[in-house]
């Protein structure tokens, strides 16, 4: 990340970074302000948010959630009807949430913006360290992270709802959001939809990645530089994930390539807007948009039960 010289936008401060893929060396102070205006130019080029929103931000603990949180605070203050909340969702992972949660409340209160968390339990009568020790993964052939984020999606979207909130922020970067297409490209998905992009059909809350063109490497230095908590335990869970080894080959073959990420992004979107990403029925469970009879959370939630109860 090092880079010799002075800052290519203010010419006064020693570069502190150099940001290949537009070959600008930036000073700590012109890289953090450059973040915030890429967000601000990302939610404005695919109208990611509304000037009244009630705008749900995910908040896991972790950096990159923490930093969306306060970059949309210093946006939303241009937009006084627009309303923020914080919210974590504790999937019950032993030894590992309770620090981002303490971390992620205290953040939140310091920036005065209110903050509410829901666990698994409460809302599914289980822990994802309860369905992982009793056997009950294994048993359905699930892997912890796929319960983990299919069911913190559906608990964001009960969370919002409860909130009466018009839009979910969550801060996937421009590094998830391709390993999200190429994994769902190897797995064969059929219908694969835009990521983070504001779909509004079949009264579904939209989800929106204001950091969808931000690499993951910008935004951990962008907490570096502003001193937000860093998590210090790491899931226990983490190794088992197949995003992990998708992560590590995008990172292979993007670096050498600045724009790899970016080309990637674009040609995704290009392929799912030419073929469209159809219309959506309701689950008959929980009355979500889902383009299944009973949606994935739904059914997941059911046979983690079934497997439990056995
Ligand atoms: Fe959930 Fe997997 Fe992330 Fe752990 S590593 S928090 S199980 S998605
Ligand atoms: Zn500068
Ligand atoms: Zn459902």
């Amino acid at each position: 990340m090092g880079a010799a010289g002075f800052c290519t936008v203010c010419g006064e401060s020693p570069s502190i970074y150099f940001r290949r893929y537009s070959g600008e060396r930036l000073c700590a102070r012109c890289f953090c302000s450059s973040i915030v205006e890429r967000v601000r130019r990302t939610i404005s080029k695919y109208d990611l948010l509304r000037y009244d929103d009630r705008i749900v931000v995910g908040v896991s603990g972790g950096k990159d959630s923490l930093s969306l949180l306060k970059i949309l605070h210093r946006i939303e203050q241009d937009f006084p009807r627009a309303r923020l909340y914080a919210v974590t969702i504790d999937e019950g992972i032993e030894g590992y949430r309770s620090e981002c949660a303490r971390i992620a409340e205290e953040f939140s209160s310091s920036l005065g913006i209110p903050f509410a968390s829901l666990s698994f339990e409460a809302l599914f009568g289980f822990s994802l360290s309860e369905v992982v020790e009793s056997g009950a993964a294994e048993k359905i052939g699930v892997q912890p992270c796929t319960i983990c984020g299919v069911l913190r999606r559906k608990a964001l979207v009960i969370a919002a709802r409860r909130l009466g909130a018009t839009v979910i922020a969550t801060a996937h970067t421009l590094d998830d959001i391709v390993q999200t297409y190429l994994l769902n490209l190897l797995k064969g998905e059929g219908n694969i939809k835009p990521v983070g992009l504001r779909r509004e059909g079949g009264g579904a809350v939209p989800r929106v990645a204001p950091f969808r063109l931000t690499p993951q490497r910008e935004v951990a230095l962008y907490a570096y530089l502003q001193g937000i908590p860093f998590q210090t335990i790491t899931c226990p869970y983490t190794h088992t994930s197949m995003r992990d080894r998708v992560r590590s080959f995008l990172n292979w073959y993007s670096a050498n390539r600045p724009e790899a990420l970016y080309s990637l992004l674009n040609n995704f979107e290009r392929l799912i807007l030419r073929v469209g990403y159809g219309g959506e029925r309701v689950c008959e469970v929980c009355g979500e948009p889902s383009s299944r009879k009973v949606c994935r959370a739904c059914e997941l939630e059911q046979r983690i039960k079934d497997a439990l109860g056995a």
